[in-house]
């Protein structure tokens, strides 16, 4: 593969821009990639393990003569970082960022973006439950989906360049409207945190009374709910703060949905049952049949080396 941008700047050093930095040099696709951090302790991680080509002290300075920036920090910090380095951005250059909410993130950066400068906002369907400098790994992105969500207007050719900088990283891209991709992402990611974060609340609970077996004999649905319940305190409470809307508005649908199952269980409606979980069991097979999931039992965990989720 041969460079596409001359100079990478990562703004926020965790886990997606450490693995947009292992992808890029795997696929030699950036001349050079320089970063910054907000704290002292991130920034000499990253400089420790090599993470960036040049770990700067300050965003102003990692942005300079950079092609393209991307912004890889929480939904709700994005404002704030794109005024900073507003002044400093060289002409022509594109932003992008990695933010797991699209709507209001494009609300708080598209104002600060000088003339000249392009902004094509991106969100890759990968993650894990890690965090940090040292979290990232190559193969994240490998056959992920990688949504982008321009405003009409977006200069084509920026698109295009971006584009071909994910595809590079492994992922297949797709470009989406900023509203319906916050919906989207409201059914298949952010309610369901929200869900596993309550059930192991209950879990947490209840083990006051059950003297810690809940932990002790925890079973695959419920360590499955740990996992993801496990994910960054920071990130996910921005990413209900800012997707709001279209949270609210599943929640919604899954509370009926549950009160309809209760009902069934205390009438005893086993057809119900049984037909509601038919449906359901069809969804997994697609997700297996897109290459999204693995079919192997407990999800492939004895060979898997990581669990690869997404935000
Ligand atoms: P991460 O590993 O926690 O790293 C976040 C980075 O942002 C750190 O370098 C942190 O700096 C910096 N940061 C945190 N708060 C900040 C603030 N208020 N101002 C400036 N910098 C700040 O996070 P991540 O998982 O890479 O997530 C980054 C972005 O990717 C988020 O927008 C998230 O929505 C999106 N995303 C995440 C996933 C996922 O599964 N994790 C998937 C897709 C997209 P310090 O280390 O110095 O504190």
């Amino acid at each position: 593969m041969s460079v596409i941008y001359t100079r990478v700047a990562l703004i926020g050093l965790g886990l997606i821009a450490g693995s947009m930095a292992h992808a890029m040099r795997r696929g030699h696709l950036a001349g050079e990639i320089t970063g910054t951090a907000r704290s002292a302790e991130t920034r000499a991680i990253a400089r420790e393990i090599a993470l960036c080509d040049r770990v700067t002290d300050t965003a102003a300075e990692a942005v300079a003569g950079a092609d393209l920036v991307v912004l890889c920090v929480p939904p709700g910090a994005m404002g704030v970082v794109m005024a900073e380095i507003a002044p400093h951005l060289a002409p022509g250059a594109t932003v992008t960022d990695v933010g797991s909410v699209k709507r209001d993130v494009i609300a708080q950066v598209g104002p600060h973006i000088p003339e000249g400068v392009h902004f094509v906002p991106g969100h890759p369907l990968a993650g894990t439950e890690h965090s940090g400098p040292r979290s990232g790994f190559a193969e994240l992105f490998d056959n992920r989906y990688v949504l982008l969500t321009p405003e009409p207007g977006t200069d084509a050719q920026a698109i295009a360049r971006l584009r071909a900088l994910w595809e590079g990283c492994g992922a297949k891209v797709e470009e989406m409207d900023a509203d319906h991709h916050d919906l989207v992402l409201a059914v298949t990611s952010h309610t369901p945190h929200l869900i596993a974060y309550t059930m192991v609340g209950v879990a947490d609970d209840l083990r006051r009374v059950t003297d810690s077996e809940v932990i002790k004999y925890s079973a695959a649905g419920f360590r499955d709910f740990t996992r993801i319940a496990a994910s960054d305190p920071t990130m996910w409470r921005d990413v209900f703060l800012t997707n709001k809307d279209a949270t609210l508005e599943i929640l919604g649908r899954f509370t009926e949905e549950l009160f309809a199952l209760q009902r069934a269980i205390r009438r005893g409606d086993g057809d119900h049952l049984h037909a509601y979980f038919t449906r359901t069991r069809a969804i997994r097979r697609g997700i297996i049949e897109a290459g999204q999931d693995t079919d192997a039992p407990d999800f492939g965990r004895s060979k898997a080396k990581r669990e690869v989720s997404g935000a």
